[in-house]
């Protein structure tokens, strides 16, 4: 695991900085405009309907719009899609992928770890269609090829997991679904493509919370999926269009400024929280480090072959667990805001439960957890507020 591995870095960085942009075409302006709006007029009606539908001309912002457009042709380039498509927000992105997957009666197979929204989405709206889950631990590819039935029809998959990171061999799972007609998703926002791309390995399509690290300033509510033609085309026809959950211009010009910055914003988030993850695993209070790469990470032959970077997020497990003592600690913190979501520039501390299977204790009692968010912080400061914190 390590940045050096990756063939095409610099072109990470000029994607981010120069494709899709097009200068001249906006007075020089060196930050493209905001389309912030719904319609697009034609000169006479002729030419909308020789055009329609034409790249490059736009009609509806449900549709399409110039400013979406320019992210949406990089982030499917950073993750190596043929195209992308945005939406008002990671769930709808992961809702609007699945549903462009299964029909009334199918079967899913899905990470037991999986987050919790995606999973209230798979048992309980889905059941509606008579759409059935089986969620496995997922770590070993035959438990995908156990689980799968006739009906399968998706391998739903996040890999790393946010709360205790667990991975998915992306590389075997896609393959096992390929040779049953399976499609594979893949939640990758706590990697970001800087530091994974699911699609090298065979997975289908990818979804990412672009609230999280691909916008990083915790200021907009987004998400994206990314995947070839024609299966894109038609999410985008369909989810895209007819679920109608579009990012909106502004957020995408957003999004667009978080991604100038993403490599280095990641790097920075893995170096520090690699700092921290190791000086908390040596503290006598600390019983547990829940992050990949660790000397302890269940899945270390999964971090190094899919994994270039540790990203800012990861769980600790303390040796006294107890609700109270997890409260105390994170309300001692001065730094950490105590807050859900992540991948922007502040630190994040949240108090989370997960069932003991999760944590890899015995027994049913949920395990307390405190997820940190390691932010861009000085990475002493942070330490020293950890500690006194601790004490
Ligand atoms: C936050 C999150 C989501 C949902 O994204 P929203 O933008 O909040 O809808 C999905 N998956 C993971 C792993 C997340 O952390």
């Amino acid at each position: 695991m390590s940045l050096e591995d990756r063939p095409d870095r610099e072109a990470f960085d000029t994607i981010c900085a120069h494709l899709a942009e097009d200068r001249l075409a906006y007075q020089g302006a060196v930050i493209p405009p905001i389309f912030q709006n719904s319609l697009f007029t034609y000169p006479d009606c002729k030419t909308r309907m020789e055009q329609w539908g034409a790249p490059g001309v736009y009609d509806y912002t449900r549709y399409s719009n110039p400013t979406t457009e320019i992210v949406e042709k990089k982030i499917a380039a950073l993750e190596g899609g043929d195209r992308a498509r945005c939406f008002g927000s990671g769930m709808a992105a992961i809702s609007g992928a699945i549903l462009s997957c299964v029909k009334t009666g199918d079967h899913i197979v899905c990470v037991d770890t999986v987050y919790g929204p995606t999973r209230v989405f798979l048992t309980e709206y889905l059941p509606k269609f008579q759409i059935e889950t089986t969620f496995v631990p997922g770590g070993a590819p035959q438990e995908w090829s156990d689980a799968s039935r006739a009906n399968t029809r998706l391998f739903m998959m996040e890999s790393p997991s946010s709360i205790v990171m667990r991975q998915q061999d992306l590389e075997a799972v896609a393959a096992i679904a390929r040779e049953r007609g399976i499609v594979t998703i893949c939640d990758n926002s706590w990697a970001s493509p800087y530091f994974q791309n699911p699609l090298k390995y065979g997975v289908d399509i990818v979804v990412h919370s672009a609230t999280k690290y691909l916008a990083g300033h915790s200021d907009i509510v987004a998400g994206v999926a990314i995947g070839a033609e024609p299966r894109m085309h038609r999410m985008v026809e369909r989810e895209g269009c007819l679920l109608g959950a579009v990012l909106d211009p502004f957020a995408s010009w957003l999004l667009l400024r978080g991604l100038r910055t993403l490599s280095i914003r990641m790097e920075r988030h893995d170096r520090t929280a690699r700092a921290i993850a190791v000086r908390l695993s040596e503290h006598p209070a600390v019983e547990r480090v829940f992050q990949p790469g660790r000397p302890d990470d269940p899945e270390r032959h999964l971090t190094d072959r899919q994994l270039r970077g540790t990203s800012g997020l990861f769980s600790v497990l303390l040796r006294d667990s107890s609700r109270e003592r997890i409260f105390r600690f994170v309300d001692a913190l001065k730094y950490f805001g105590i807050g859900c979501s992540w991948g922007g520039f502040e630190s994040l501390a949240i108090p989370i439960t997960v069932p003991a299977r999760h944590a890899g204790r015995p027994g049913d009692e949920p395990v307390w957890l405190v997820r940190l968010h390691i932010g861009l912080e000085d990475v002493e400061d942070l330490w020293a507020d950890l500690e006194a914190a601790l004490k």
